[in-house]
């Protein structure tokens, strides 16, 4: 059997589409009622009750209760810790919905196999994974999540046949939601969705309170709500004085505390007086809406009232005044979304019988960012790849480009959702890493696909020349208030090893003021560099190789074998090519290999350098060539890994160009600029 479930903050039910009758009906639970509070109780005896029974503890303060828990769903906080045992919102999301699975089998003597779940349409990705997760936990399928206000409109407009442009203003006990939907023969398109998720219900339970308190302290200067259970009872009995004057003119309301006794009476006209400014609030938010989607009051139709609090009758009256549109109630205020649900739980069924297909097209109530430096470089920015109010599922592709000398096999993105431009305001959703695509440092592109699922998931895929890489998701680190900060400043949190073996040219040519100015700038370039991260070797070469100094990052041993570099140690010529001793060396290091060569003349063997220079790109060696005076530039540019890492230079600049090289590599990007 497959049923559709209004997993609510206060309230929850269940219903399915009954196919004798083509008309969604509720199931009740086992005490008969057709919505089940959705609270949990533990007791001490271990017993842990849910639904009606857990509502009946609350009131009497036995055993450690939770209730509200959707508020928390998904954000992996500790909801209730009871014998030594934690339970986060979505662990008592599941139990919930265990109940609820279990009292509707047992109404109708089937099995549940699936199940589709709302969620309030401003859950974002983590809200919704975690309550496709807890409907898992289950053991029962979730084809589908779908928004409330969506399942509202469902259960409202699927018999329409007429084509109209509906408001769904839904004020429930914590959070208010307004959705314009479109509906016509067959169809339910939903355009867009705003909300305020602090405003409910519960704001006019705290204004009755404000009311009698203010006197009570005005009559005996003390203040009731400094006693805690004593301002927790008047919460829960003002939600009643608040349904009795959505029916009644008045009510009459007691209040003893510290020894004093009062009664007041609170008309239903003062009452909506006193609350007007949050009747304005909801008003602000449609306005917005109406606003963002270029529309005007006019092109509504009518305006759908659901949720518990559109049972204020001024709710109906404000809204008419103020818009002048038709204001329906839906018949069904606790039942329209659980209705919904199981209506699409039906479509969903490929059998699907009576039900004429009717299509859904839902919007996300938020927009999906990654995260990016801005142009200038100075800081990191939320870049929106899918607004707001987007039509779900919805795709967007976008190319990254690894540039010219960067070797990197991996690229991390960061999925933010919020509206925001600065990281640190939106939710930062996931960490994933691309790896696996092919790169020699000769620039790479790949394609990014950002996505939102039917359900308003999000999954990111990549492609190099349309091959799928490998997408892994890591965790978010705990510590990212880097994002707010400047790029240059994020801590690294992996340390990348760099071996770097610098070649210098000790043929007759190099004699004198040459050598002299090549050991000055490698010194500083060493000095620059040094860390214990970063390994240097040195290798002189003429008519013959030598290996002055092996891979090590002791750098004063380094800086050491500079001075020990003589010319015409290795010969007078340059007919040995460095490059295959360099490649031997750094091939068997951990980390990323660099290969410096400083040369002043034209190699005897070029051809074989060049082959060498093939070989160390293949095993991901970047070399960059510097070239001194006479330098044959066009053999330069062909060993080295990019054009722009052979760099041109003379011997009173030569100290800046090491400068410039250590900059490139220290930053990592070794898409050298050229030099004359
Ligand atoms: P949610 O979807 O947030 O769980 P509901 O749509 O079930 O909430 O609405 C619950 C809210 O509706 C509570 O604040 C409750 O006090 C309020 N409510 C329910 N019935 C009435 C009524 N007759 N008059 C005024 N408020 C009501
Ligand atoms: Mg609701």
């Amino acid at each position: 059997m497959k049923v559709g479930i209004d997993l609510g903050t206060t309230y929850s039910a269940v219903a399915r589409y009954d196919r004798n009758t083509n008309k969604p009906m509720i199931l009740p639970n086992s005490f008969g009622k057709e919505i089940t509070p959705s609270v949990i109780c533990f007791l001490d005896d271990g017993d842990i009750l849910v639904g009606e029974d857990a509502k009946d503890m609350q009131s009497n303060g036995t055993g450690v209760n939770a209730a509200a828990f959707k508020r928390n769903m998904g954000d992996g906080s500790i909801a209730v810790s009871f014998n030594g045992k934690d339970y986060t919102s979505e662990d008592l999301s599941a139990m919930l919905l265990q109940h609820l699975i279990a009292d509707a089998e047992k109404a109708t003597g089937e099995k549940i196999t699936e199940a589709v779940i709302t969620v309030p349409a401003y859950f974002n990705d983590f809200q919704r994974t975690a309550t496709i997760r807890a409907g898992e936990a289950c053991g029962v399928k979730v084809p589908k999540i779908i928004n409330e206000p969506t399942a509202a409109a469902i259960s409202y407009g699927y018999k329409h046949a007429s084509d109209k442009t509906v408001m769904v203003y839904d004020l429930g006990g914590g959070t208010f939601d307004v959705t314009i939907v479109r509906i016509s023969k067959g169809n339910i398109e939903v355009i867009g969705t705003e909300g305020n998720h602090i405003l409910g219900g519960k704001d006019w339970d705290a204004a009755i309170v404000k009311y009698v308190c203010d006197q009570f302290i005005d009559e005996f200067d003390v203040d009731p709500r400094d006693d805690l259970p004593t301002k927790n009872e008047l919460i829960v009995a003002a939600e009643g004085y608040k349904k009795t004057l959505s029916i009644a003119e008045s009510v009459t309301i007691p209040l003893n505390y510290d020894g004093y006794s009062a009664k007041y009476t609170l008309t239903r006209a003062e009452f909506e007086s006193m609350t007007e400014h949050l009747l304005c609030a909801t008003k602000d938010v449609c306005s917005d809406l109406i606003d963002s989607l270029n529309m005007s009051w006019t092109d509504i139709d009518e305006i759908l009232l659901v949720g518990g609090s559109t049972r204020m009758p001024s709710v109906a009256r404000f809204l008419k005044d103020l818009t002048g549109r038709d204001v329906v109630a839906h018949g069904d205020t606790d039942l329209a979304v659980a209705k919904g649900a199981a209506i699409t739980a039906e479509l969903y069924c490929s059998t699907a019988t009576g039900l004429r297909a009717v299509q859904i097209a839902d919007v996300t109530a938020h927009s999906l960012g990654v995260l990016s430096v801005s142009q200038d470089g100075s800081k990191f920015v939320n870049e929106i790849m899918i607004k707001r109010n987007s039509k779900v599922p919805s795709t967007v592709r976008r190319q990254f480009t690894v540039k010219k000398g960067n070797v990197t096999d991996k690229i991390e993105v960061f999925t933010l959702q919020g509206e925001s431009r600065m990281p640190l305001d939106c939710n930062v959703l996931a960490k994933v890493v691309i790896s696996g695509f092919y790169n020699r440092g000769q620039g790479v592109i790949i394609d990014i696909e950002y996505n939102y699922d039917e359900n308003g998931v999000v999954n990111i895929t990549a492609y190099q020349d349309g091959e799928p890489l490998s997408v892994v998701a890591e965790p978010v680190p705990d510590d990212i208030r880097w994002m707010g900060g400047s790029p240059k400043d994020r801590p690294s949190d992996e340390t990348i090893l760099k071996n770097i073996a610098i070649c210098v040219d000790l043929s007759r040519s190099m004699e004198g003021d040459p050598i002299e100015a090549a050991k000055e700038s490698i010194r500083d370039f060493v000095h620059t560099l040094a860390s214990k991260d970063t390994k240097f070797a040195l290798i002189g070469f003429g008519d013959k190789i030598k290996v002055v100094q092996e891979l090590t990052s002791d750098s004063q041993a380094i800086l050491g074998s500079i001075d020990d570099l003589k010319v015409k140690m290795v010969g007078r010529g340059t007919d040995a090519s460095p490059l295959d001793t360099a490649r031997l060396m750094l091939s068997s290091a951990a980390g990323i290999g660099i290969i410096v060569v400083l040369t002043d003349g034209i190699w005897g063997k070029r051809d074989a350098a060049v082959e060498q220079a093939m070989g160390c790109r293949s095993d991901n060696i970047t070399i960059i060539a510097v070239g001194l005076g006479e330098a044959d530039t066009s053999f330069l540019r062909q060993i080295a890994t990019v054009d722009a890492g052979a760099l041109f230079t003379t011997i009173d600049r030569l100290g800046d160009t090491f400068g410039t090289i250590a900059t490139a590599i220290s930053s990592g990007n070794m898409g050298l600029r050229t030099q004359e």
